[in-house]
């Protein structure tokens, strides 16, 4: 890759914290405010909740066809999460080679492995005012078992002692005032890019 590619290669802003911080939610309110930026839409092996559509939320794949596409080097990063696998797939980043940046919203040990292979990758921890709402907002979204819910914040313990990691926190209090920081974060950040 030359200095051109580097400079057209669009920002890649990774976004994480726990499952049930508000992730998603301060995503497609980003968007909203930016069409202009893509989403990697990610691959993984868990089973779609009601109304998530293949191709749409997730791509679904079954264990056989992710470690294949594992295999093929079709991954950025992947890695296990509460049981079940997730990952980036080069595609997604190449679908969004025009876009004003691509967002992808994955776990901890994925966003260690995209800060290892592209350092050039802005990341912004999400963190929950407190470890209560944390559950609160889990049970709140009604989406995932008792089992699930205990699960994930069991790693969540983890995720949330990483946060020192990252020279971006946003503490999602109140929707609209962790959209504005986050804008803030995504807008200076694409005005640097060449
Ligand atoms: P994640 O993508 O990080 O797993 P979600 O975006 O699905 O989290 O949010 C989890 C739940 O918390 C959803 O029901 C969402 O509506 C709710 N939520 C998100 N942000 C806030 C907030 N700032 N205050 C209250 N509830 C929130
Ligand atoms: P959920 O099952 O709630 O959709 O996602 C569980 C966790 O997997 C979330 O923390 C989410 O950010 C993460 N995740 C989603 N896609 C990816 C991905 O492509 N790679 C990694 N490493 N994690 C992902």
């Amino acid at each position: 890759m030359d200095g051109n590619d580097a400079a057209a290669a669009p920002a890649v802003f990774v976004i994480t914290g726990p499952s049930g911080v508000g992730k998603g939610t301060l995503i497609r309110a980003l968007r909203e405010r930016h069409p202009e930026l893509g989403l990697s839409i990610s691959a993984t092996t868990r089973t779609p909740r009601e109304g998530e559509h293949d191709g749409v939320e997730y791509h679904f794949l079954s264990d056989e066809e992710f470690n294949s596409r594992v295999a093929d080097g079709d991954f950025v990063e992947h890695a296990a999460y509460s049981g079940h696998q997730y990952g980036t797939l080069r595609s997604e980043l190449e679908k969004n080679a025009n876009a004003g940046g691509v967002v992808l919203e994955i776990e901890l040990q994925g966003a260690r492995l995209i800060r290892a292979a592209m350092p050039e990758a802005l990341q912004i921890f999400i963190a929950p005012p407190s470890a209560e709402t944390l559950r609160e907002r889990l049970v709140g979204r009604g989406t995932d078992s008792a089992e699930d819910i205990e699960r994930r914040l069991k790693v969540a313990e983890e995720e949330l002692a990483a946060r020192g990691e990252f020279t971006h926190v946003v503490v999602n209090d109140q929707i609209a005032r962790a959209v504005d920081e986050l804008e803030a974060i995504v807008q200076s950040r694409r005005q640097q890019a060449p």
